[in-house]
């Protein structure tokens, strides 16, 4: 039977004290050991932040590729092996401004993949720039009279793109947050959670009092249904004296976009032979990859 050690990494957390990924990195550990989903059979890819060097800080099949890209590599990896489960785990700079392509596209093509945002409302990693969930007026060292941008809504952009799976979690709530991991990750489709992440380093004003006072859960609250798309897509509007956290939608399971791929309906590209390359070019190809 899998425990948490059998996730344990080897490399020593460069992570400030505090830091709401801890709670992240525990609750992904969870999730896998309660879904029994060993080290070699997950695929996390990250792209560039504080929270992306958490491959490093697992026993896991890590990837921790460029900024913005961790979605690319991600549905490079499902249609190559569609076997693998694949998960990103990427900041909120990451995923809604360099990424923000890779992000609507990913949602709307039903890409397997569980994408975890690490939302912290500012580039920590770079010392406390305004990002694209910082509210309006934040003040940082690239907003000094306030940023004038509007946030981004990350819950109400992947609904409207086509997600059949968005949730938003909190790292304070560890079982709460392992709990929508896994959840996503038997989702048969794209699954974001947008996670509630205390920067205590560079955004003091979202720290753990402010959100351990507001967070609620949707499934607690009576009457909410998750598969009202149009009900979801309201509640994703809701943030301030309370702010939801859960499963704000889930639609029909929907064909994903690799069993949809003409190419790869005689299965994962990896189980395909080479036939249609000359010894030549295969030895090429093992050259360079060597
Ligand atoms: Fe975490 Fe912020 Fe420190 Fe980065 S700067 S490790 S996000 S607390």
């Amino acid at each position: 039977m899998l425990t948490r050690k059998d996730f344990a990494g080897r490399e020593r957390s460069t992570w400030c004290r505090g830091c709401g990924n801890f709670g992240i990195l525990n609750a992904i550990k969870l999730a896998l050991v309660e879904h029994d989903i060993p080290p070699h059979e997950i695929f996390i890819v990250t792209g560039i932040g504080c929270g992306s060097k958490l491959p490093h800080y697992m026993k896991v099949t890590g990837y921790h590729t460029l900024h913005g890209r961790a979605l690319a590599i991600a549905t490079g990896a499902r249609l190559a092996n569609h076997r693998l489960r694949v998960m990103t785990v990427h900041g909120d700079g990451d995923a809604y401004a360099e990424g923000m392509a890779h992000f609507i596209h990913a949602a709307r093509r039903n890409v397997r993949i569980v994408d975890l945002v690490q939302d912290n409302r500012i580039y920590g990693l770079t010392r406390g720039q305004y990002s694209p969930t910082s509210e309006r007026g934040k003040r940082t060292p690239t907003s000094p009279e306030g940023a004038i941008d509007r946030p981004v809504n990350p819950l109400a952009l992947a609904i409207t793109a086509g997600a059949t799976f968005v949730a938003r979690g909190y790292s304070g709530e560890l079982k709460h947050l392992a709990w929508l991991i896994g959840e996503a990750l038997e989702h048969p489709g794209y699954g974001l959670i947008d996670t509630l992440q205390p920067c205590v380093t560079w955004n003091r004003s979202y720290a753990y009092d402010f959100y351990n006072k507001r967070v609620y859960k949707l499934e607690e609250e009576p009457g909410y249904d998750p598969t009202d798309r149009a009900g979801a897509w309201e509640k994703t509007q809701e943030w301030g004296e309370r702010i939801p956290i859960g499963i704000f939608y889930r639609g029909e399971p929907a064909p994903t976009y690799e069993e949809q791929v003409p190419a790869l309906r005689a299965g994962p590209l990896v189980e395909q032979p080479l036939e249609r390359l000359r010894p030549d070019q295969i030895e090429k190809l093992r050259a360079e990859i060597a």
